[in-house]
């Protein structure tokens, strides 16, 4: 499928069976608008997910049950490149050209590790975590894309990913696009719905904070209702002085496609419990369907793993040419003859 357009490339991580709003909102609702646009490449990172300890059969029916969630939310396998990371093997590979190209000082700013290797106790963290942005550098380069759609979390794993590919054309001559992240500002930090200093997160979110989108329609009412707000009021956006309420709004505008001024002055006047009545509602009719969708997808395991197999075939013809032309550059002796 040799396309025109350009390229975009993301990833989600296998690391929950659920995933959650801010996965959607913030990335995966870009992923599907892009099939219209762009040569799209989505991928279930199953290489990221084992940075953190993962059970086995867990891992399995989490990747598979990630995938079928992309098809739910709307992602169609006919208008773009849907795969799970450990099949196409130049992920590693070039994983490995990219990791001898980082400075130590420079893998050690990236505040995703920090964080993580914080929660999980520092001395217990392993180096996949600490190299992991290394190996997200590769499988963006691999597919030359031009825009990476991801939360505001990525981009300083985005940057990185520039530099790279600028430092390996200026010392190889050119060979990779350098990409840009598609962050979609309003939606590009969802919080946390128990503690909204905090992005909701599938690690670091408690249950109650944490909205997933295969939860019980009934729970996800329930969070809703239990959403931290603040101890005035008035209904109206203001990211710093009033997070919770302004969190609830993004949500609120962003899968009803009302403006945030439209229900600043539909709430007017009235108090929090009705706002997070009508949004309870606007999750659950969000929700609902697409559970449904989902276990569709989960029930038909042979047609879901042909489309991942497919998926990978198109993906690796693309990753194998450019993992090749890197290969050359750097000066490895080609294999075949
Ligand atoms: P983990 O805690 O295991 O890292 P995660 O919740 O951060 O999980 P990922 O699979 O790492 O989920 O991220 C998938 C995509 O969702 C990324 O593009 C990321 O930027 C985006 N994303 C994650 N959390 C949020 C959020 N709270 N708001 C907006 N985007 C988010
Ligand atoms: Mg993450």
């Amino acid at each position: 499928m040799a396309s025109s357009r350009p390229r975009a490339l993301s990833g989600i991580q296998p690391t929950a069976g659920s995933f959650h709003l801010g996965n959607y909102l913030g990335a995966i609702r870009q992923y599907v608008a892009l099939q219209e646009t762009h040569d799209a490449f989505y991928m279930v990172v199953d290489l990221h997910a084992i940075t953190v300890p993962q059970d086995p059969a867990e891992l399995r029916a989490n990747t598979r049950l990630a995938a079928a969630q992309l098809l739910a939310a709307g992602l169609d396998p006919e208008r773009c490149t849907l795969f799970v990371q450990s099949h196409v093997p130049e992920h590693a590979q070039l994983g490995w050209v990219m990791n001898c190209l980082t400075g130590f000082g420079e893998a050690s700013r990236m505040t995703q590790f920090k964080d993580k290797s914080a929660r999980h106790g520092a001395d217990r963290a392993t180096v996949g975590l600490f190299t992991y942005p290394i190996l997200q550098v590769a499988d963006i380069l691999l597919y030359q894309a031009d825009a990476v759609p991801v939360g505001e979390d990525q981009r300083q794993h985005v940057e990185l990913t520039r530099d790279l590919a600028e430092r390996f054309n200026g010392r190889f001559g050119e060979t990779f696009t350098v990409p840009a992240p598609y962050i979609v500002k309003e939606v590009a930090k969802i919080y946390d719905l128990q503690d909204p200093s905090i992005k909701m997160s599938k690690s670091a979110s408690t249950p109650k904070g944490l909205v997933n989108l295969l939860d019980e329609p009934k729970t996800t009412a329930k969070k809703v209702k239990s959403a931290v707000t603040d101890t005035d009021t008035v209904i109206r956006f203001d990211a710093e002085e009033k997070p919770g309420v302004s969190n609830l709004l993004t949500i609120y505008s962003t899968l009803t496609g009302a403006t945030i001024a439209d229900l600043e002055q539909k709430y007017e006047g009235k108090g929090y419990g009705a706002l997070k009545t009508d949004l309870a509602e606007v999750m659950v009719d969000f929700v609902t369907p697409f559970r449904v969708r989902t276990q569709e997808y989960l029930d038909d395991t042979e047609t879901l793993d042909s489309i991942l197999a497919k998926g990978a075939e198109k993906a690796r013809a693309v990753a194998a040419e450019t993992l090749a032309d890197a290969y050359d550059k750097l000066g490895f002796v080609p294999a075949k003859h």
